[in-house]
């Protein structure tokens, strides 16, 4: 067991991305908190989820947006475990349109959960974590943070914003034995991606070298590798799950 008596918190673990985190590190014996801001039935299936792989968890509603939510959650997460050793920052949403299309309010919004979300969630754990002088943050970022996607411009720019606080928040909190990284999933079978028009995922599945879409669990396991011990000397990185979409 690489996570054994380790706290998890992971947002988003509702659905895609977040519930096979949450049960892979379950299953490896972190107690998973289990985020989720809506679907409050598909957090209660990870929850089973994460019992049926050995491991115990709580669900915990807040939205990522809202910092008095999440401090609040992260607050009373901390009275009861006495201590939060991992935040895996996964919640995220996708407005795509055409910038002649895009609304100010579609950059609010997607900036609001995916970027914003990753700051308020890493400010309210950040002192416990100083204090425990341990601490693993994990962010999820995309490939097209990194390399870019028409009619993409203000998820990739959430995204890409995410990477420049992995590094930022690296460097500050090395010191006190907290690591910052980040993975970067390629296209991923999940609900965000489930509505892509067929001609749209031929053209992604071309230009994947590995000749497949990536499992939720590709990623997971990138994720619970920056949770473990073995990660220890590994801090402001960006992994990537791409299939060699992007090099
Ligand atoms: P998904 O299936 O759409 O799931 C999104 C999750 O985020 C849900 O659990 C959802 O919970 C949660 N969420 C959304 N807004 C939230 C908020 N304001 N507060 C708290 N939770 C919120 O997406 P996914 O594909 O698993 O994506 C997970 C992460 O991976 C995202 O950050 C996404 O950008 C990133 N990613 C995905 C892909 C891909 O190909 N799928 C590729 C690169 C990166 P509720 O339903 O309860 O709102």
């Amino acid at each position: 067991m690489k996570l054994e008596g380790k706290i998890a918190l992971v947002t988003g673990g509702s659905r895609g991305i977040g519930r096979a985190v949450c049960r892979l590190l379950a299953s490896e014996g972190a107690f998973v908190f289990v985020n989720y801001s809506s679907s409050e039935d598909a957090a209660r299936e990870t929850l089973e989820e994460v019992k049926g792989s050995g491991g115990d968890g709580e669900i915990v509603r807040f939205n990522v947006a809202d910092e008095a939510e999440v401090r609040d959650a992260v607050e009373k997460i901390v009275k009861e475990k006495g201590r939060l050793d991992i935040l895996v920052n996964n919640a995220g949403i996708a407005i795509d349109n055409l910038i002649v299309r895009l609304k100010g309010d579609d950059f609010d919004r997607v900036v609001s959960v995916n970027l914003k979300g990753v700051f308020n969630c890493s400010r309210a754990v950040a002192r416990q974590m100083m204090k425990q002088k341990y601490g693993r943050i994990i962010n999820v970022t995309s490939v097209v943070g990194e390399m870019g996607n028409a009619g993409q411009s203000v998820y990739s720019a959430s995204k890409a914003g995410i990477i420049g606080f992995t590094k930022s928040l690296a460097k500050e909190l090395a010191s006190r034995g907290v690591t910052v990284n980040a993975v970067s999933p390629g296209f991923i079978e999940t609900d965000m991606t489930a509505s892509l028009p067929e001609k749209v995922r031929e053209e992604y599945l071309a230009s994947i070298p590995l000749g497949r879409f990536g499992e939720p669990e590709d990623v997971a396991r990138a994720v619970l590798f920056l949770a473990s011990d073995g990660a220890s000397y590994i801090t402001g990185e960006v992994i990537r799950v791409n299939g060699g979409l992007y090099m």
